[in-house]
C-alpha cells in the first residue's frame, strides 16, 4: 500500500512558493489587497484584455514573449507582449470599422494559435463579449451555441468554416460577420458571405480607444461540458481577472520567468481561464500548441520547450499512463517543476504515476466554468494526500452543506458528506446562465453558491470528492461515489480507465456497475471479468463493490475529457440519451 501523504520540503521547490499556507497568511489575504495589483484603465475601468496584455506590453515585460506558438512543422513562433498588443488592437479596429458594437458577442471556432488570442484580447479591447467554441464540435453544436449565444462575429478558419458553417448559415441569422483565415498563414479566397482576416487586419488601425469597460461588465461567455445534461451558457465579467491572476500565482505558482504549458481546448473554460489570461496577467511566457494529443510527443513539448509548470486534465494524465512509462523515461522533465490537473477526479494512482514518472507528483485542483477559476487546490507548498482535491485558496470560503426542506441550509461537519458551497460573491464568479434566470437563481441560497458537487473535509481541512449529485449511487443504505469504485478498480494493472453507474435494484435500491478498458497488453476475458470483479470486493468490500463489469474498448467522454457516466447509464437501461453534443468521437 502507498502511503497516504506526499510532503514536500522547501528544497523540492526550485523557486520559493507564491503561497505558504499558514493562518498567518490566510488571514493577511484580501481581494481588495490582491486588486491593488491590477492597473485598470487609465480613464478608470477594468477591462480584461488590458490588464493581460496592454498593461507589460509598456512596461518592463514588454518584450518579453508572451505566446511561444509551436508551429505544425514543429517550429516555434515568440510574440512579445508588446506585439500581442498591437495585433490585438489590430483586430478591436476590425470589429470597430465593422460596425459591431461593445456587447456584442463575438465567437471563435478556432484552434490554439494566434489568431484565437487575436479573437479573445481584441473582442474585449473592443468591449465585446468572446465565446470560444470546440473546434472538434459539429455543426449542430455550433449551430445550437451560436443561436443561444446570438453570435454576430464569427471567426474561423477557411476550412472549419465550409465543413461546418456554410451549411447552418442561414439558419442563423443574426450572425452577421463570418472573419475567415487559414492556419498556415497563406492568403485564403474567403467563402461567399466572409471577409478575409488577413485582408481585414492588414488596413486595421494599430491604435484604438479601449473600451470603458468595469468588473461587471460582461467579458465572456463559456458552455459548460454537458457531462450532466444540456450544456448552459455561463457568463463571465472583466473583474474575472483578478481570480485569474490570483489563481495563476498561488495555484499555479507562476513565476516571471515560468514557460508554462496548459494542454486544455479553448472550447473548454480551463482552456481559456488558464491557457489564456491567468499566464498573461501573470506576465508570463506560455507555450501554446494546437497539435493532436500524442504521448511521445507530449513528451518531447515537455522536454524541448523547456516547460516549468504544465496544467493539464486527469483524461490526459490516463492516456500517458495508458501509452506506458518507457516512453516517459525516454525523456528527461529537468526544468518541471510544477504539474497541475483540473476536470475530474484525480484517482490516487495518477497521482502517484506523475511522481514516479515524471519525478513531481500531479497536483489535483477544483472547479467549475460557473466558478470562472480554481478555488480548490493542492499548491506547491503543501503536502499531497492523493485522492483529496486539496484545500480552498485564500479568498475563498468553502462550506459542505445540506438543503434543509425549508431551504435554509445546514452546515455539515468533519467527514460529513454533503454538497460543497462557497461563499459568494468572488471575482470570477458567473453571472448569469444564458436565458435562464430561474436556474441560475436557484444555484444560490443565501450567501452561498452551491457546486451541485458532493464532497467531505478531513480534520486538516482537506477536501475529498465524492461525485456529482447526480452520479452518487445509493444501494442498501449506502452513499456509495463512484470515484472511489473507479480508483480502486484503476489499481489493478490491467485497468486503463474505469466508469461505474448505479443500477436500479428492487431490493438494494442500486447495484454498482462498472465499465472498464484495460491497458495495452491485457485482453479480456473471463477470468479478468471475475480477478476485477474480486480485486474490487478485496478493496472497497461487498457492499460497495461492482457487481457487474463489462469490458469496453474505449469509455464515452466529453470534450473536455470527463467520463459521460449518464450515457453510460442511459445505454445500460435503455432510455434516451440526451443531449450528446459535447460528447467526443459520437459514432
Ligand atoms: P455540466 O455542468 O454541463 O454537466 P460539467 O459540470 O462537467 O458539465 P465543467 O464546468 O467543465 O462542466 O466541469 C465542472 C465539474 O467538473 C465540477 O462541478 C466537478 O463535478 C468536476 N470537476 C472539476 N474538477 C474536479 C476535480 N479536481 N475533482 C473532482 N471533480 C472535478
Ligand atoms: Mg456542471
Amino acid at each position: 500500500m502507498r502511503p497516504t501523504l506526499i510532503t514536500k520540503a522547501m528544497l523540492d521547490c526550485p523557486v520559493p512558493p507564491n503561497w505558504l499556507d499558514s493562518v498567518q497568511s490566510r488571514e493577511a489575504f484580501s481581494w481588495q489587497g490582491e486588486a491593488t495589483e491590477l492597473a485598470g484603465l487609465p480613464e478608470g475601468g477594468l477591462n480584461l484584455a488590458y490588464e493581460a496584455v496592454d498593461r507589460h506590453a509598456t512596461g518592463e515585460r514588454q518584450h518579453h514573449t508572451a505566446l511561444r506558438i509551436v508551429e505544425r512543422n514543429g517550429g516555434c513562433r515568440h510574440i512579445s507582449f508588446a506585439q500581442l498588443s498591437v495585433l490585438s488592437n489590430r483586430f478591436a479596429s476590425v470589429l470597430s470599422t465593422l460596425g459591431v458594437q461593445p456587447g456584442e458577442r463575438v465567437f471563435m471556432l478556432c484552434n490554439r494559435g494566434l489568431e484565437l488570442f487575436l479573437g479573445v484580447l481584441g473582442g474585449l479591447k473592443h468591449g465585446c463579449v468572446v465565446s470560444p467554441l470546440f473546434c472538434a464540435f459539429g455543426p449542430e453544436p455550433i449551430e445550437t451555441r451560436l443561436r443561444l449565444g446570438e453570435g454576430s462575429v464569427l471567426l474561423t478558419t477557411e476550412a472549419l468554416y465550409r465543413r461546418k458553417v456554410a451549411a447552418i448559415r442561414e439558419r442563423l441569422p443574426a450572425l452577421r460577420h463570418v472573419l475567415v483565415y487559414d492556419e498556415q498563414g497563406t492568403e485564403v479566397q474567403p467563402p461567399p458571405g466572409t471577409l478575409s482576416l488577413q485582408s481585414l487586419l492588414a488596413d486595421a488601425d494599430e491604435h484604438v480607444p479601449i473600451a470603458r469597460t468595469t468588473a461587471d461588465s460582461p467579458a465572456l461567455l463559456h458552455f459548460t461540458s454537458g457531462t450532466t445534461g444540456t450544456p448552459k451558457g455561463v457568463l463571465h465579467v472583466h473583474g474575472a481577472a483578478l481570480t485569474h491572476r490570483v489563481t495563476g500565482k498561488y495555484a499555479l505558482d507562476l513565476h516571471p520567468n515560468d514557460i508554462y504549458w496548459c494542454s486544455a481546448d479553448p472550447g473548454w473554460v480551463t482552456g481559456t481561464s488558464y491557457g489564456i489570461f491567468a499566464p498573461l496577467l501573470v506576465g508570463v511566457t506560455s507555450v501554446v500548441d494546437s497539435n493532436e494529443f500524442d504521448a511521445e510527443r507530449w513528451y518531447c513539448m515537455l522536454e524541448a520547450q523547456r516547460i516549468t509548470v504544465w496544467y493539464t486534465a486527469p483524461t490526459a494524465i490516463r492516456l500517458l499512463m495508458k501509452a506506458g512509462a518507457a516512453l516517459a523515461h525516454n525523456h528527461h522533465f529537468a526544468d518541471l517543476r510544477f504539474i497541475a490537473s483540473v476536470g475530474e477526479p484525480l484517482n490516487p494512482e495518477a497521482v502517484w504515476w506523475g511522481k514516479d514518472v515524471l519525478g513531481l507528483p500531479i497536483h489535483d485542483n477544483w472547479w467549475q466554468t460557473e466558478t470562472g477559476g480554481i478555488m480548490i487546490a493542492n499548491t506547491v507548498s503543501m503536502a499531497i494526500k492523493p485522492g483529496s482535491m486539496g484545500k480552498p485558496l485564500p479568498g475563498v470560503e468553502a462550506a459542505i452543506v445540506s438543503l434543509n426542506a425549508d431551504g435554509t441550509l445546514r452546515f455539515l461537519g468533519e467527514q460529513e458528506v454533503g454538497e460543497l458551497a462557497l461563499k459568494q460573491p468572488w471575482p470570477a464568479m458567473f453571472r448569469a446562465y444564458l436565458g435562464q434566470e430561474a436556474r441560475y437563481r436557484q444555484c444560490f441560497a443565501g450567501d452561498w453558491y452551491l457546486s451541485g458537487d458532493l464532497v467531505r473535509r478531513d480534520a486538516d481541512g482537506y477536501y475529498w470528492f465524492i461525485g456529482r449529485s447526480d452520479d452518487v449511487i445509493k444501494s442498501a443504505g449506502h452513499l456509495i461515489g463512484p470515484f472511489e469504485v473507479e480508483s480502486s478498480l484503476m489499481e489493478h494493472p490491467a485497468v486503463a480507465e474505469a466508469a461505474v453507474i448505479g443500477k436500479p435494484d428492487p431490493l438494494l435500491g442500486e447495484t454498482v456497475k462498472a465499465f472498464v478498458s484495460l491497458k495495452s497488453g491485457f485482453t479480456a476475458s473471463p477470468e479478468l471479468h471475475d480477478e476485477l470483479l474480486g480485486h474490487g470486493r478485496k478493496r472497497l468490500g461487498a457492499v460497495v463493490a461492482p457487481k457487474e463489469l463489462e469490458f469496453v474498448v474505449q469509455l464515452p467522454h466529453t470534450r473536455s475529457g470527463k467520463l459521460m457516466r449518464r450515457l453510460l447509464k442511459a445505454r445500460e437501461l435503455g432510455l434516451p440519451e440526451g443531449d450528446t453534443s459535447s460528447l467526443e468521437n459520437p459514432s
